[in-house]
This record gives C-alpha cells, sequence and structure tokens, in this order.
C-alpha cells in the first residue's frame, strides 16, 4: 500500500501537468513558468458585528497565469479555504480553460469562512469589502480578472461584486465584464446558473456514447438506465443529477455532508431538492434509506459516480472500495492523484474535472462577451423550435442537414431566445472538446482521460507563451 502524502491540490495539478508534459517537447524553463502561479495576494480585513464585536476575515485571489487576459476564475466561500486549495483551483481554471478554448487565464478566489454561520448583512459587507480590496491592489475588472460563482457563493455575491466595482470605477465603460454569474436583472446570462450542471450533462452523455469506450467498460452505450451516484446536491451537483435523469439514467444515490440517501428505485431530484431546502438536510425523507455516513454512498454499486462537491474526496482511503465505472468529476480535484493511479488500474474511466465542469466558465465566457457587447443575445422573451435550430447549426457549421433558405435563417435567428444560444454553444463546446481530448487519448494510446486532456491543454498555453516572448 503507497503512503498517503500530504494533501495539496496545487501539487496534484502539477503532477497532471507534469505527465502529460512527457507527451510533448515544452522546453523546461517555460514548464516551470506555466505550472507556476503568477500573483498571489492574501489580505486580512475587519467585520464589525451588529452586537459591536470584531472579526477578522482572511481573504485571497491568486492569478495563476496571465497569458491570456483577463484571468479568470470562481469566489470559494468556505472554511477549507487556504492558499494552497486557492493556488490549485487558479491552476485548474488555466488548463480547463484552454481545454474548452475559453481565451482567458486561470485565477480563483476564496474567502475563508462558512458561510452558513453568517447572515445574509454581514455576507453583504464582507463580499462588498472583499471587492474593495481586489480594487485596491487592481485583482479585478473587465480586462485584468473577472470572477463568478463557486463553492458557497452564487448570483447574490456577484450582484454585491458588480455594485462595488461600479461605484469605485465609474469610468470604466464596461464595467458589468467584471464579474459573471449575475443575476439576469444586473447582465448576467441566461442560462448561466444551470451552465456547469448543464455542461457535467453534456460530458457525460458523450462519453458514454462512444460504443467501443464502453464496450471495454462492459456496458451498454448510452445514458438510458445507467444507475448513477451524485455527491453533493448544490447547484452543480443538482442541475448535473437533474439532467442526466431527464435523459434517463437513475440517479440511486445522492450524498450530502449530513447525510444520503439511497433508493434503488431511482430518485426523484425535484423532490429531494424541495426537501433539502426545506429540511437542511435529507434527513427524514420519506424514500429510500437515509444513510448517515454518506462517504460510504461514494463506494456503492453503481455505473457512474459524480462527486459534485468539493476536491480530495476519492483518495487512497476510499479508491480501492469504489465500484463504479465510470467517475465524472463535476467538482474541482475530487480525485487525488494518488488515488487516480489505484482507480485507473481498476480500469475505472475518470472524466477529469478541467473538462466536465468547464460549462461554467463556458458560459461565463458568454457573459463576459455579452457585457463588452452591450447587447442582448436573441430575444429573452421568444421561444422557438429548438429542433429546427440544431438542423440548421449543422447547415451552417457541417454544410449538412436539411437546407434552410436565408429567409427561414433569419426568421429562425430573429426568434432566438437567449437561452437556447447559450445552451447551443455550451452543447457545441462540450461535445468538440470531448471529441478532441478522446481523440488524443487513442492517438497517444493511453487509458487516462486527464492526460489526454493535460496533453492538449499544455500544447495550447505552451504555444500562446511562446508566441508571446519574455518581457523584457
Ligand atoms: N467556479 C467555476 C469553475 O470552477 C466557474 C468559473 C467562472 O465562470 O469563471 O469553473
Amino acid at each position: 500500500m503507497n503512503k498517503k502524502k500530504e494533501y495539496s491540490l496545487f501539487d496534484d495539478v502539477c503532477s497532471f501537468v507534469d505527465e502529460a508534459a512527457k507527451y510533448l517537447n515544452i522546453h523546461p524553463g517555460l514548464l516551470d513558468q506555466i505550472k507556476a502561479c503568477n500573483s498571489i495576494y492574501k489580505f486580512n480585513f475587519p467585520l464589525r458585528n451588529e452586537d459591536g464585536t470584531y472579526e477578522v476575515i482572511t481573504g485571497y485571489r491568486i492569478q495563476h497565469s496571465q497569458h491570456k487576459l483577463p484571468a479568470k476564475g470562481g469566489i470559494r466561500y468556505s472554511s477549507f479555504v487556504d492558499e494552497e486549495e486557492v493556488k490549485g483551483l487558479a491552476a485548474l481554471m488555466t488548463y480547463k480553460c484552454a481545454l474548452v478554448n475559453v481565451p482567458f487565464g486561470g485565477a480563483k478566489g476564496g474567502v475563508s469562512i462558512d458561510p452558513l454561520k453568517y447572515n445574509v448583512n454581514q455576507l453583504e459587507k464582507i463580499t462588498r469589502r472583499y471587492t474593495a480590496e481586489l480594487i485596491k491592489k487592481k485583482f479585478i475588472g473587465p480586462a485584468i480578472d473577472v470572477p463568478a460563482p463557486d463553492y458557497g457563493t452564487g448570483a447574490r455575491e456577484m450582484a454585491w461584486i458588480v455594485d462595488t466595482f461600479e461605484a469605485f470605477n465609474p469610468e470604466v465603460i464596461n464595467a458589468k465584464g467584471c464579474v459573471t454569474g449575475k443575476p439576469l436583472s444586473q447582465h448576467g446570462i441566461d442560462g448561466r446558473t444551470e451552465a456547469t450542471g448543464q455542461g457535467v450533462f453534456f460530458g457525460i452523455r458523450e462519453a458514454v456514447g462512444v460504443e467501443e469506450d464502453m464496450d471495454a467498460l462492459g456496458l451498454k452505450p448510452g445514458l438510458k438506465g445507467k444507475t448513477v451516484i451524485v455527491q453533493g446536491l448544490g447547484n452543480v451537483g443538482y442541475y448535473s443529477a437533474k439532467y442526466i435523469s431527464e435523459a434517463g439514467a437513475k440517479v440511486i444515490g445522492v450524498a450530502e455532508w449530513n447525510g444520503g440517501i439511497w433508493d434503488e428505485k431511482g430518485i426523484d431530484i425535484e423532490a429531494l431538492k424541495k426537501y433539502q431546502n426545506e429540511n437542511k438536510g435529507f434527513k427524514g425523507y420519506p424514500k429510500g434509506e437515509f444513510v448517515k455516513n454518506s462517504m460510504e454512498l461514494l463506494t456503492y454499486p453503481c455505473d457512474i459516480l459524480i462527486p459534485a462537491a468539493l476536491e480530495n474526496q476519492i483518495t487512497l482511503d476510499n479508491a480501492d472500495k469504489i465500484q463504479a465505472k465510470i467517475i465524472g468529476e463535476a467538482a474541482n480535484g475530487p480525485v487525488t492523484q494518488e488515488a487516480e493511479k489505484v482507480l485507473l488500474e481498476k480500469g475505472v474511466m475518470i472524466i477529469p474535472d478541467m473538462y466536465l465542469n468547464a460549462g461554467g466558465v463556458t458560459v461565463s465566457y458568454f457573459e463576459w462577451l455579452k457585457n463588452l457587447s452591450r447587447v442582448s443575445f436573441g430575444k429573452l422573451e421568444k421561444r422557438y423550435d429548438m429542433e429546427k435550430y440544431r438542423k440548421l447549426l449543422g447547415t451552417i457549421e457541417n454544410a449538412t442537414g436539411e437546407e434552410f433558405t436565408d429567409m427561414e435563417k433569419d426568421e429562425l435567428i430573429k426568434g432566438a431566445s437567449e437561452r437556447d444560444l447559450v445552451l447551443s454553444g455550451l452543447e457545441e463546446t462540450m461535445v468538440t472538446a470531448y471529441h478532441d481530448m478522446n481523440r488524443v487519448r487513442k492517438e497517444k494510446n493511453i487509458f487516462s482521460l486527464r492526460t489526454a486532456g493535460f496533453i492538449l491543454a499544455l500544447d495550447r498555453i505552451a504555444i500562446s507563451y511562446m508566441d508571446l516572448g519574455v518581457f523584457p
């Protein structure tokens, strides 16, 4: 048995990069520069509570790469946030953006608080002060660094960020583009909330659609009837579970930090989510079996395991007990580098985080473009025939499918709703990136999709660095 090393997400990401670099011809000096975090900003600020007490709050914003600007990545509120975690998450953003061809550098931010312990007033104060600290040091701006939601934050926090940024930067013309994942009323984009989960669904659908890969795993191609266990029913886990079950897979387990539900008959995700919202957990849910130690659920039999919570969940402690044939990493870094070795040896297919959860940043890119161009993508109020539109996309992109007259095309595009455009852009991105990654995997004759993903991303980043040259 391997000895367990001290966990560092950043070190794990660097090891994945080193593994991929074996297949590329990158100068070692350049590789070191790519792997390093370019700027690290750690700061403390006071929070004055209503009862007159004070607290010192620690925040971070780390820009891993600036070879493409702005740098991009979410802001996490969690008591686990520390420099090592934010560095690792920022690094992952660099490779994620490169893999799905979103032209951003990688960054991440965090505040080390448990958001559940603070009321809305306190959270607003913390968010606005955090933003002010970033503004002071020029760590935020539509052309510099653009945050977004992550674990523990959402559209509400993004609205406070944009409002604070605009208050301090009245002269910045496209200030709305300083943050993504905003509410629709604050120039957000329709479809961003569910984008990560939607992307997870597209990614898994593509993976299980490749017949020869499923043959190798002893599974039938397609999602229909596949059994699924999801860890985390937050934004990402909920939408992943919802879309995958709507497509015919059967979610038989959902694990949360305070207990899980196991039901071989299949779980009604909407009903479970409603119950969780009302009861702050699954305890007492009338269907299925309550599993107190939810970590155990990860090792129950299923076809697809979707960790959608935090990093460091599948480790040397439980890797050999995992029974799933496919792990879809909806969270960032849920499988440690050591655990991955064990799983790959067992023949488990791991769809890596850098690819699978890239739907969030992809739709953030659409939102940022919308904010910079100051246009609305299509008519929000109008719906149109999605089937027809897909055929139209096929006609334009592949010169195949049904022919449309120019008038019909105009008509369809005029009627397109923003949500449908976002969805088709996201689908196209996820489908293309999956097959690019899988092609590299086969060309290089390797089993790991992660290594293939890193090879693709690293190659693109290296080219970008080389074209930039070295200053001065
Ligand atoms: N926090 C998300 C991630 O880890 C989204 C980042 C973004 O939209 O910039 O990918």
